[in-house]
């Protein structure tokens, strides 16, 4: 049975919990569509990414 070679300490778990919380308030606007997503992601919204549209599967086009 696995058991942890040290355990995590409340004070351990506060501070990477603060990190976390600090990544997920940073956030950015898409300059394509002006969307609010976390910095170097791709738009959730449209797919832009660094200047170009990199998933066009959120467009959710049918083409037959
Ligand atoms: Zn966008």
């Amino acid at each position: 049975m696995p058991v942890p070679k040290k355990r995590v300490g409340h004070s351990d778990q506060a501070h990477r919990r603060a990190n976390w919380k600090a990544i997920l308030s940073q956030v950015t606007n898409c300059p394509h569509c002006g969307v609010v997503n976390r910095p170097h992601c791709l738009c959730t919204n449209c797919g832009w990414y660094k200047g170009r549209v990199v998933s066009e599967k959120l467009h959710a086009h049918h083409e037959h």
